[in-house]
């Protein structure tokens, strides 16, 4: 989508700190860390949220995104994490382009 953060990022349009990325994810820093390791994993591909996503592409965003979380924790030495989508406005959610929260804490 033409006037989406996320999928300028996607396309190397405006710069990120990607941690991890293959064919159709994304992994980066979040901007503004609740804690030091905060990652977002993102589909390449624009979906508004969890419920825009079709099913196949949900089970492989749950599935990286654990292989993800295990890297971040380990490597931020990490007690614990949150794993969390905000979605939709009164959820939480500012950017419309599903993502996958990894916290450490
Ligand atoms: P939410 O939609 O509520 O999950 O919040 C969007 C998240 O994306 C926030 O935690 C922001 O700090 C993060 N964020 C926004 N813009 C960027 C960016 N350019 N690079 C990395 N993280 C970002
Ligand atoms: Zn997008």
């Amino acid at each position: 989508m033409a006037d989406c953060i996320f999928c300028k990022i996607v396309k190397g349009e405006i710069p990120s700190s990607k941690i991890y990325e293959d064919g159709d994810f994304l992994a980066l820093l979040d901007i503004n860390p609740i804690n030091p390791g905060h990652t977002l994993v993102i589909p390449k591909k624009h979906y508004v949220d969890f419920l825009d996503m079709p099913e196949p592409l949900i089970g492989t965003l749950f599935s990286r995104s654990q292989q993800i979380a295990k890297a971040v924790i380990a490597g931020v030495s990490a007690e614990g994490f949150n794993i969390g989508m905000n979605n939709r406005k009164v959820g939480g959610q500012v950017v419309f382009h599903a993502h996958v929260h990894i916290m450490p804490r």
